[in-house]
C-alpha cells in the first residue's frame, strides 16, 4: 500500500491499512469456476462455491479487498434499502453473525445499532415513508424521539427532531472482513491468486471456456464477473453493455478514545461508525463527489433518473480522470497488458473540502468528538447501477457467464448474502431469495429501471 501522502491538509491521504493475507502463488489449470475480483462481493462467492464442494480460484488484480471492500464506512445495515434489496439484506446480516465462525477468523461483526438523526420534520417525514415500505418485512426499525434518542446517542448539543434506528443493525471492519473470508474459502480448498489481473475470457461454442490472466490461462465452465469499479469495463471487453458510474466518497479515522457511542449513526453534514480498535471512522454524510468521464456520455440516458434525485447530494467536477479512463478504456489485446494491470489499485484523492466539513460538523453535534485527533484519510470510487440496486445475474448472451457488482454504495453489508446468491446461481441449487430484481437484461429489456424516491 502507497505510504503517507498530503493533499494540503494536516491529516494524511494514506489507504487503510489491510490485514495480511496468504494468497497462493500457482495457477491451476482447470477449475470449475473462476472469481474476478477479491472484494467482499468476489471472496464471499468464492467461499460459498467451495462450501457447496465446487473447485474455484479467485483472481485478484491487486491485493483482497483493497479497493472499496476495505474502504467503506463498515455499516451492516438493513435500515434506509430499497425493499428489492431487504430480502437479500436479512439473509446476508444471517451470514454476517454466523461468518467469524464459518471462516474461524475475525471479520469486526457486532450487532450494535444504527441511527439516522433527525433534524427537521421533513427529515422525519422521509424516514417514516421508509418504515412504510419495510413494514411487510417485520423488521425491528423504529422511531425514536426525546429520552430515548439521548439514551442510544447521550450528549447532543444540538436538537434533534427524532430518529430512525434499527437495533439489529451493525457493523463489521472493512479491513478485516474480505481478507478473512478469502483465507476461510482457502481453508475450504478455493485458490486464491493476487496481482493476477484477468484480461478476457475464451468461450468454445459460444460458452465460458476459461479465462486468460497476466499469469497465464485457467480452464473453467463459469466465470463470475466481481470486479466493482471495473465491471462496466470489463463487460465492453465482451462486447456487453453494463450501464454502470462511479462516484468518489471521502472517509476519516478518527484515533482511539475511551467514552464515544457505540451506535454508528449518520446526521446533517456527519456520519460516524466506532470502529473495533476504539477509534471511529468519520464521514460526511452523503455528500459524494461524480467525476466527469467518457462514461458519463455513455449512460447518461440510463442515470438521468438518478441524477435528477440525488443533484443536491453530488458535486460534478471534471478533471483529470476524464483522460485516464478515456485511454484506459481503449480495446486491449489478451495477449498485452490489460487496463486492469495499469491500475492495481483505485486510490483517489480525498476530497479535502468534504472531509474538513465533516470535521467541523460532528463536535457542533456530539462534543464528544471536539479535539480528538485524526489518523489519516482516503476516499474511494463506489460502483453505482442506474436504480442503484445491483446487479446478481446470468448473462443469457454469453452461458458461463455470471455478474455480482453495481452494489452502488451498499455492498459491504449485503456482501455475504450476494456471494450467497450468486454460488446459488451458479451450481443451480435453489436461490436463497428471488434474483429476480438483480438480472442484468433489466438495463436492456425495456424495463427503464430507477432508483426508488425518498429512501
Ligand atoms: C467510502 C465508501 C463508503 C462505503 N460505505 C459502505 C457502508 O458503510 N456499508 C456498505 O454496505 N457499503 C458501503 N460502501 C460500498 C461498499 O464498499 C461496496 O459496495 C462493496 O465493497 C463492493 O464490493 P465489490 O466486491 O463489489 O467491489 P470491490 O471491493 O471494489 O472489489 C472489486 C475487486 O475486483 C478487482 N478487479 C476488478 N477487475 C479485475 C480484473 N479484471 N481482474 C482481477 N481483479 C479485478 C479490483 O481490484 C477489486 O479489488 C462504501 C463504499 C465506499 C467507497
Amino acid at each position: 500500500m502507497t505510504g503517507p501522502r498530503t493533499n494540503g491538509a494536516a491529516t494524511p491521504w494514506q489507504a487503510p491499512p489491510l490485514a495480511p493475507f496468504q494468497a497462493d502463488e500457482t495457477l491451476p489449470a482447470r477449475v470449475d469456476v473462476v472469481v474476478i475480483g477479491g472484494g467482499i462481493a468476489g471472496v464471499s462467492t468464492a467461499l460459498f462455491l467451495a462450501r457447496d464442494g465446487v473447485s474455484v480460484a479467485l483472481c485478484e488484480k491487486g491485493r483482497i479487498a483493497a479497493e472499496q471492500s476495505s474502504r467503506n464506512w463498515g455499516w451492516v445495515r438493513k435500515m434506509g434499502r430499497d425493499p428489492r434489496e431487504l430480502p437479500l439484506m436479512i439473509e446476508s446480516m444471517g451470514l454476517w453473525r454466523q461468518m467469524d465462525q464459518m471462516v474461524d477468523g475475525e471479520t469486526g461483526f457486532r450487532q450494535t445499532g444504527i441511527v439516522y438523526l433527525c433534524r427537521t420534520e421533513a427529515d422525519m417525514a422521509r424516514r417514516e415513508a421508509w418504515l412504510e415500505h419495510a413494514r411487510p418485512f417485520q423488521l425491528d426499525s423504529r422511531i425514536v424521539r426525546g429520552e430515548a434518542l439521548d439514551a442510544l446517542l447521550p450528549g447532543a448539543a444540538l436538537p434533534w427532531d427524532g430518529a430512525l434506528y434499527t437495533e439489529s443493525d451493525g457493523r463489521a471492519e472493512p479491513q478485516l472482513a474480505a481478507p478473512a473470508i478469502a483465507a476461510g474459502a482457502r481453508k475450504l480448498g478455493a485458490t486464491v491468486l493476487t496481482d493476477c489481473a484477468v484480461r478476457g475470457v475464451e468461450t468454445e461454442g459460444g460458452r465460458i471456456s476459461g479465462v486468460v490472466t497476466e499469469k497465464g490461462r485457467i480452464a473453467c465452465a463459469a466465470v463470475v464477473l466481481a470486479g466493482g469499479a471495473w465491471s462496466g469495463l470489463f463487460c465492453r471487453g465482451l462486447g456487453l453493455r453494463l450501464p454502470q458510474l462511479k462516484v468518489l466518497s471521502s472517509v476519516m479515522r478518527l484515533q482511539p478514545f475511551d467514552g464515544g457511542p457505540e451506535p454508528a449513526a449518520i446526521g446533517p453534514g456527519f456520519a460516524f461508525r466506532k470502529r473495533l480498535d476504539g477509534g471511529y471512522t468519520i464521514a460526511n454524510g452523503t455528500a459524494t463527489v461524480a467525476e466527469i468521464v467518457p462514461d458519463s456520455f455513455r449512460y447518461l440516458m440510463d442515470f438521468l433518473p438518478v441524477l435528477r434525485m440525488e443533484w443536491k447530494d453530488l458535486r460534478l467536477r471534471f478533471g483529470r480522470r476524464f483522460f485516464t479512463e478515456a485511454r484506459l478504456g481503449r480495446r486491449w489485446a489478451l495477449d498485452g497488458v490489460s487496463p486492469f494491470e495499469r491500475v492495481r489499485v483505485l486510490d483517489p484523492e480525498p476530497v479535502a473540502g468534504v472531509l474538513d466539513a465533516a470535521a467541523g460538523n460532528l463536535p457542533r453535534a456530539y462534543p464528544v468528538f471536539r479535539d480528538r485527533p485524526y489518523a489519516n484519510r482516503w476516499a474511494g470510487l463506489i460502483d453505482a447501477t442506474p436504480d442503484a440496486v445491483p446487479v446478481i445475474s446470468g448473462v443469457d448472451r454469453l452461458p458461463g457467464l455470471y455478474i455480482g457488482t453495481g452494489f452502488s454504495g451498499h455492498g459491504f453489508g449485503i456482501g455475504p448474502g450476494a456471494g450467497r446468491l450468486l454460488a446459488d446461481l451458479v451450481t443451480g441449487r435453489a436461490p436463497i431469495v428471488d434474483p429476480t430484481p438483480f438480472r442484468y437484461d433489466r438495463f436492456s429489456d425495456g424495463t427503464r429501471p430507477r432508483p426508488m424516491a425518498g429512501i
